[in-house]
């Protein structure tokens, strides 16, 4: 078991038994096995998702716990880069909702999701109102570290278009999980799109594939991702949450 951090997949359960009433918020990695362009692997959401959530479990000792991530995540619009594996949505609701309903029945009440791929966004939004209207004792919450840091990351990160497999990311991984960095091959992302039409003006989304925003399946520019863009986004986001979880373990 890590040092005063409580990680599932590295205890026994008579380690949880002992600790369970100490344990009030139960951390819930989710992310993808999605493309990142030639600068990423398939694991950076689930990498980045996994280890914030170790990293919140160390800080908010002994008052939550990181469990395993759900490493799948709803990735349909990337399935024409090659690798991608996707879940419907309604299976990945079901997981998110199978993981908090065993935490439930050992005894945790509060959930927070820490995701990691923004694709999850819609379907954590209807697990977060299940889980309100199922239990009357349970809260649940969800954070994305990059948005969490959003501020950091507009400072650091000057390209007019990230959020995939773009510097932000890729620095977080250099931070948080190197082996998620195709440190050889990173390249600017080679997007089809304008600012414009990305940025959805007056809120009007369109659905599309993603190679139909980006030929290399990267946004922003990798290349100019280093160890310091991450510190300072992870470093951020990672404070934030931790004074959230507190907050929420007492409420
Ligand atoms: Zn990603």
């Amino acid at each position: 078991m890590a040092e005063n951090a409580f990680v599932l997949f590295d205890m026994s359960w008579p380690e949880v038994k002992e600790n369970l009433s100490k344990i009030k918020v139960a951390i819930i990695p989710t992310g993808s096995c999605e493309q990142h362009g030639p600068n990423g692997t398939f694991e950076v959401d689930t990498a980045r998702a996994y280890e914030v959530a170790k990293m919140l479990a160390a800080r908010t000792y002994p008052v939550s716990i990181a469990v395993p991530p759900v490493l799948y995540g709803i990735s349909s619009h990337h399935m024409n880069f090659p690798g991608t594996i996707t879940m419907r949505p309604e299976t990945f609701i079901a997981v998110c909702l199978d993981v908090v309903d065993s935490l439930y029945q050992h005894g945790v009440r509060k959930f927070l999701f820490i995701n990691g791929h923004g694709g999850n966004g819609g379907a954590l939004r209807v697990v977060l109102s299940e889980i309100r209207d199922t239990y009357e004792d349970a809260a649940a919450a969800m954070a994305a570290p990059t948005q969490v840091a959003s501020d950091v990351v507009a400072q650091k990160c000057k390209s007019p278009i990230t959020g995939h497999a773009c510097e932000s990311e890729i620095s977080q991984c250099m931070y948080l999980a190197p082996r998620a960095v195709k440190q050889g091959t990173l390249e600017k992302g080679t997007i089809r799109l304008t600012v414009e039409e990305y940025k959805n003006p007056y809120g009007i989304e369109i659905a599309r594939k993603w190679d139909e925003v980006s030929e290399n399946g990267a946004l922003g520019d990798a290349t100019k991702s280093s160890l310091e863009i991450g510190e300072a986004i992870i470093e951020t986001a990672v404070e934030r949450l931790a004074a959230f979880i507190r907050g929420f373990a007492a409420s």
